[in-house]
């Protein structure tokens, strides 16, 4: 049974509706939720007696926190954090392309964006004729647009409920299952002072439910300072603010989780980090002819190999702003060369330059591009780094760890959960050092998992 859950009282009246017997309780009933973030509730049933001897996970991430932002803004919440368990100082590597939902959706599988399938914000897939975005809530909500085992489904697969606040992706069925609780995204609303307190008071409510119904693991989305990150670059004040804002958010939200008295590991991590463009626009037509092809972006889909081998000889030495391969010859460390919605031939950015297909329809004035961008390779654009910051009952404390591939978080993830993962991209033994048990299975001697 799934209800759309608008509070106690929308859910009141629907048990009332459905005429359930005295006594019957319905899961999550008293969950006090706050109105301005409502949550739908699928019922998946009580936790197992497995899961419920379980820890807590709360996943925060804050888009576009780039990995030298704490330090750089003496966000104290957040390094105090750190300081307390464990964080990355010289950054986490996200996965190429450094773009929101790709590695969101990265941090939660395990798997590379070319394996999960969101190879970009914005994509055509050509088998099926359709294309993806993420303003796009018919696609964004469509789980056949997703691949692997997000942590959420994961867990409800494994008899763990779970609540996602936004994280992206968290809207759709995917691998089988949505959370037992999740919250619709309005772009309108998401980022007022309203919806960002909201998704405390949401994850504490949840985390007062009896301990057959609260979840054990919550992913919570936040968008800033993303948003003042692009529209005023990384180093401009309302960026700083942000900043400033969002560690006080993750202090608020640590005291919270805190007070409930509760097991519970904290990780704040973020999808990527932030560069000032360099430049105006680089518009791959002016050195191609791309009349033929369809564009996502910078993606260039082309509809004959000869379509195809032609632009790819046109771009090849077309500007020292970007390389271009044939889609089977990215280089094997972007992880980016076997997914056919990166499009063929792939256009890689050599720093932090403004890429697009097309300039503006005819007619339309150009816009210079946006003060701040991402989705650079990491490798050659060290202002895509991420962050990581975590703490809690299975985490060492006051260490810190060399920057690392954020496919590795999922194993991590769910180990701390108890839970088991499907093969992956990443591996537990590069963060098990972090861990109170090594990484060790239940049982199994930590003398032996490191040797
Ligand atoms: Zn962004």
């Amino acid at each position: 049974m799934r209800l759309k859950a608008m509070g106690r009282v929308a859910l009141a009246s629907v048990l009332l509706a459905v005429g359930l017997a005295a006594g019957q309780r319905l899961a999550g009933q008293d969950a006090a939720l706050n109105p301005a973030l409502p949550l739908t509730h699928v019922d998946h049933g009580a936790n197992s007696p497995a899961a419920q001897r379980q820890h807590y996970v709360v996943l925060v991430s804050l888009d576009g926190f780039r990995w030298d932002y704490a330090v750089r803004d003496k966000a104290t919440h957040l390094l105090a954090l750190g300081k307390q368990g464990v964080w990355a100082p010289d950054g986490m590597l996200p996965s190429y392309p450094s773009l929101t939902f790709p590695n969101h959706f990265t941090i939660v599988t395990g798997l590379y964006p070319e394996h999960h399938g969101l190879v970009a914000n914005s994509f055509l897939d050509t088998a099926r004729q359709e294309r993806y975005g993420i303003a796009d809530a018919k696609a964004v909500t469509d789980g056949s647009w997703y691949s692997g085992t997000p942590l959420w489904s994961l867990a409800e697969s494994q008899g763990m409920r779970t609540a996602c606040l936004l994280w992206p992706g968290s809207e759709a069925e995917i691998a089988g299952f949505r959370p037992t609780w999740y919250a619709r995204f309005d772009g309108k609303t998401e980022s007022t002072a309203a919806v960002q307190q909201a998704r405390i008071d949401d994850a504490v409510a949840l985390l007062k439910l009896p301990a057959a119904e609260r979840p054990h693991l919550i992913a919570i989305y936040y968008s800033e300072p993303d948003h003042e990150g692009h529209m005023f670059g990384p180093d401009a004040a309302e960026t700083r603010a942000a900043v400033a804002k969002m560690d006080g958010m993750v202090g608020k939200l640590k005291a919270a989780l805190d007070a409930t008295g509760l097991p519970i590991d904290l990780v704040v991590v973020s999808d990527h980090g932030m560069a000032h463009v360099e430049g105006g626009w680089v518009t791959l037509d002016q050195f191609a002819d791309l009349k033929d092809f369809e564009t996502a972006g910078a993606l260039l889909y082309g509809k004959t190999e000869e379509d195809r081998a032609r632009v790819y000889n046109q771009l090849k030495k077309a500007s020292p702003e970007f390389v271009v391969y044939r889609l089977k010859n990215v280089p094997a460390q972007l992880n980016y060369n076997q997914n056919a919605r990166a499009g063929d031939p792939v256009v890689i950015a050599t720093g932090a330059y403004a890429i697009r297909a097309h300039g503006p329809a005819a007619g339309k004035t150009d816009q210079a591009p946006i003060a701040g961008m991402h989705g650079f390779d990491p490798q050659k654009v060290a202002e895509m780094k991420a962050s990581f910051f975590a703490a809690g009952p299975d985490i060492v404390e006051g260490k810190t760890v060399a920057p690392f591939e954020n496919v590795n978080l999922y194993a991590w993830l769910a180990h701390m959960l108890g839970l088991t993962p499907p093969k992956n991209d990443g591996s537990l033994n590069v963060l098990a050092g972090t861990l109170k048990d090594g990484g060790a299975e239940p049982g199994e001697s930590l003398e032996n998992k490191t040797k």
